[in-house]
Order: C-alpha cells, then structure tokens, then sequence
C-alpha cells in the first residue's frame, strides 16, 4: 500500500480498502488537506463519517496514525473493524495486559501498524512519548476534541495537556475532530491545541430526518410511555434522565408497562453497563432509560427516537444525544418533555455548584439558550442550526412548523405575575404566587394575609397550568429569577420595570392544554 502509483490515492483506498464508491460531503477536501500535511480541525455531526478522514490519511502516508480517543470502550471495536478490512491496527490503553502493551509497543517501533488508538493518559507518559519519538508518525488524530472544553460536559483533563504533540512533533499533522461545538467552542479547542492555523472543516449540523418536538411536562414518564407506544411500538431508543435514581424508576416503569428497557449510568457496575450497553446494539427493539454517561461513541444506525424526560444543561448536550438518533439516514425523533421544575432545577444546579463566578455565567448563558430553544416561537431547527453559526429557513418537520403556536401580547398577564411577585415581597415561590394570583384560600395565604394585596384573585380567570407556563417564559425571557438562597423565591430582574411600566411589551406563547396525541390506530 505504500507504493508511488495511484493506488496510493486517497479515493483508491476509499473503494478498495473501505469498499465505498465515493466520499461524503467535505471528506475528500479534508483527506487531502491532511495526507499532504497540513493542520485541520474538522466539525461533522455525528454520523457524518469523521473516523475516514484520520484513517485514509494514516494509510496514505508514511508511518502509524496514533489516533487519541477517550472511549477506550470501545477500541477493540475499532480495531476489529479495521482488521476485517485488512488495515493494521491496535490500541494502547488501560485495559490490556503487559503482553499486549508489549506487543503493541513493538509493532508501533518496527512500523508494523497503519494506525494506534491511544487513551489521552496512556499518550502523556514519558514511555509512550519516547516510544512516538523513535517512531515514524504519519499524523495526529484527536477525537472527540470538544473533551478539551473546560465549559462542555465532556471535558476532560488529560485533553489540555495534548498541546504537548504540536510542542514535541512540530513536523507531524494534526487533526482534532468533533461533531459538537458552537463557535465559542471551537475557538477554545483550536487554542488549546494550538490549532490556530489549522484549516477548519465545518459541515453542514442539520440533522433533516431527525424530528424535533418538545412538549410541555404533565407527567413526564405516562408521557414518554404513551410517546413510545404510539409512535415508536418496537422500536430502539434511548431516554436521557438526569439522575441515576430516575434513571432507575423509569426504566421500571417503563419494562412494568411492557416495553424492553434497559437502564445505564455510571453508579452501576461494570459489568452490567456493558452487557446493557451490548443488548442495546445487539438486540433489537430495546429502550435504554440513561443519563449522559451514555452514548459518546455508539454507533447503532437504527435508533429510531431519543427523548429527554429532564432538560439538558446546553444546546450542545441536546444536540449531541439527540444527534445519536437516526444514523441511517430514515426518519427519526427528538422529542423532549420540560417543565417550570427543570428550570428550576437546572438553576439551582448552576447557583449551588462549587464553579467560580466565570464559569456560573457560561453555564447560565448556555442554560438560557436552551431555555430560549424550548419556549421559541420559531422553527426548533433555525433555532438550533443558529446557534452553532449556520442559516437556514423553517424545516417543516418540527413540532413548531407543524403546528404553529399561537402567539398573543401577553402584556397585561405579565404584568400581573411580576406585580403579584412584587406583592408579596419577592419572598415566596411560584406555588404561592400562582395561588395569589387566582384567588386561592390556601392556609399560607392566610397565614401572610396575602388575600389582602391588590394582586390578589386578580388572575382567577386562568388556570394554574397556564399560570405556570406563563411563569415559565417569564423566567426564559429573564424577567424573573429563581433565588435559591432564599428557598426559591421569586424576584423581579432589571428587565421586569419596562414591562411593569407599560414600556416593553411581551408576546406569549398561547396555551394549549397537553391533550393526548389524536393517531388513528389500525387496530380495531
Ligand atoms: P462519525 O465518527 O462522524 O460519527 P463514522 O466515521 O462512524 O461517523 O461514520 C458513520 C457511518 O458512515 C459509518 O458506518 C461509516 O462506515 C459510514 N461512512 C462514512 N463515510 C462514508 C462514505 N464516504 N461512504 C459510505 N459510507 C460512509
Ligand atoms: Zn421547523
């Protein structure tokens, strides 16, 4: 394979080694940016086919392609997949034996190997970095890069320290690849990387056959259930839940109801995630009910729907899992369930962590992009495309473009929530405001005579749901916080005064009771 002839070129070994006709998207430009040596961070949504634009280069070139990957889990895979198209490949990382690494080590050395995969720790101790030293090196691959990011959820600290490659092998190639990160992102990862002049390739985030809806929490494991059974009856799919405990009790729930679920988080055993892990890909049909720590890495075509029963703690997040959705190409969905207590929740989570100041302001200004995906009047997939830098017009294939919401001036309603808020001294929760507001009886509105301000009953002619939606988008469009040094209060931010004032106006989304999804089943 390492001949002068054509059969080193890159398309030639994309269809004999690979077996594929053609390249995908920009994965010609970027095989042949990085088998002629230059730098390249690559941005390719999940499922867009990164792994060839490390692995033709490496074969193209001269000497191993050391690819630095965090998913030991799945290495083995990799490398059994690449030996069945007879490219050699092995892995160093921590779950061999001494034998193996042996091996390895010495097949790296005597240019036996087309690529390595490297754990990030393995990689930054003095014997592997001797042992590249005295190699021939065709390139760099750093995978799943965002992991650099101090501000995403992957991060990871071994990544910061990969800068150490440009430093000791200026003259080998590198290239970083992600399928998530909105620009700020891809900023942190280039200068951490010192990939500052390296060429970027970013492709095209939209995701057309994946279906985005988010619907209003009632009761969010009935909802899920019904959601599955309705439109997903045998059909494989992953439910993130933020908590193991939740994770759990919907998992039960969910086999108690007749369906094949599975649960995953990092609280269980080794043993028993793996072989979930391992029906999950394997058999078909299965639910696996799961935190985050499931998913980075997994490559099952047919997962025909993810859902979120909690709200994620960024667009990046939410696009990444639901991204796991619908490889293959066929219709798939995202669908999500969100409520007040999310938000809630989610900002209790930014308020009590241990983060400095700096940290808490990024975390609440991805949390409110989220927000402002969920309670957006606009195409979910403009909204989401946008934030990762890319235009596009309405998809007509989300749950806002298939039926449009209703918009309203919310004004008045408003500003009876933020004067009620006000009211009572911006010192209790959105329970006993809502309670002001109709006119409710309650033993603490008694208690505090509240039924004596002027706010009081001032609201009776709307529900508690619809309060509480309303409650929600006040909280979206930063017109109230949540203060949980003071058990959840309610207070009224700067931005309320022009809206209490009469000077700003609000537009709100109309309310629609949830009502149970109309499906004409074929069954009698
Ligand atoms: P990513 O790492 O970006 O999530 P992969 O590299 O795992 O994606 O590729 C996803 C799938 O697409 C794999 O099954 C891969 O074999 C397939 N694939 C990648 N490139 C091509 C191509 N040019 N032609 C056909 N299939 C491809
Ligand atoms: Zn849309």
């Amino acid at each position: 394979m390492r001949d002068q002839s054509d059969n080193n070129a890159p398309l030639h070994v994309l269809q004999t080694v690979f077996g594929y006709p053609s390249f995908r998207g920009q994965q010609a430009d970027i095989v042949n940016h990085v088998a002629g040596g230059g730098d390249a961070l690559v941005l390719m949504p999940t499922g867009g086919g990164k792994s060839l634009c490390y692995q033709i280069p490496s074969l193209v070139r001269d000497g191993v392609g050391v690819v630095i990957s965090p998913l030991i889990a799945l290495m083995q895979d990799q490398v059994d997949a690449l030996a069945e198209v007879g490219v050699r490949a092995a892995f160093l990382n921590s779950t061999q034996s001494f034998e193996e690494t042996i091996r390895t080590e010495k097949a790296v050395r005597k240019g036996e190997l087309d690529l390595v995969y490297v754990a990030p720790e393995r990689l930054m101790t003095p014997r592997c970095l001797e042992l590249l030293e005295s190699s021939k090196i065709a390139l760099f691959a750093i995978d799943e890069a965002h992991c650099v990011s101090q501000w995403g959820h992957d991060f990871r600290p071994e990544y910061i320290k990969l800068s150490i490659l440009h430093e000791r092998f200026p003259q080998v190639p590198r290239i970083a690849l992600t399928a998530t990160a909105d620009p700020q992102t891809r900023a942190e990862i280039a200068r951490r990387l010192q990939l500052e002049d390296a060429a970027q390739f970013v492709s095209s985030f939209d995701r057309p056959n994946i279906r985005y809806q988010i619907v209003e929490k009632t009761n969010g494991r009935k909802q899920v259930l019904d959601f599955i059974r309705e439109e997903h009856p045998g059909d494989a799919g992953i439910v993130y839940c933020l908590s193991r405990k939740k994770v759990e009790e919907t998992a039960d729930f969910l086999n108690e109801h007749g369906l094949t679920a599975l649960p995953y988080h990092a609280g269980m055993d080794h043993a028993t995630r793996a072989a979930n892990q391992s029906r999950f890909l394997r058999e078909d049909g299965i639910v696996m009910v799961a935190t985050i720590a499931f998913g980075m890495g997994i490559d099952k075509p047919d997962v025909r729907f993810v859902c979120h029963l909690d709200l994620p703690k960024s667009i990046e997040g939410y696009y990444q899992e639901t991204g796991r959705a619908g490889r293959d190409g066929a219709p798939a969905d995202a669908w999500m369930a969100y409520g007040l207590q999310d938000v809630v929740q989610q900002r209790r989570m930014i308020d009590e962590s241990e983060a400095d100041e700096n940290f808490k302001r990024v975390q609440t200004a991805k949390l409110d992009a989220m927000l402002g995906l969920c309670e957006t009047l606009n195409c979910r997939r403009v909204r989401l495309l946008d934030y990762f830098g890319q235009s596009s017009g309405p998809c007509g294939n989300c749950d806002i473009c298939l039926a449009p919401p209703v918009s309203y001036d919310g004004t008045v309603q408003m500003q009876k929530l933020l004067s009620s808020i006000y009211r009572v001294d911006q010192r209790f929760g959105g329970g006993h405001v809502i309670d002001v507001l109709r006119g409710t009886d309650s033993d603490k509105v008694k208690q505090w005579r509240h039924d004596k301000v002027s706010t009081f009953g001032i609201g009776s002619e709307t529900s508690e749901a619809e309060w509480r939606a309303i409650l929600r988008q006040a909280i979206a469009l930063g017109l109230v916080v949540v203060d949980h040094d003071s058990y959840g209060a309610l207070k009224l931010t700067a931005d309320a005064r022009p809206v209490l004032k009469g000077e700003r106006t609000v537009q709100l989304r109309q309310y629609q009771k949830p009502a149970k999804k109309k499906r004409e089943s074929a069954k009698p």
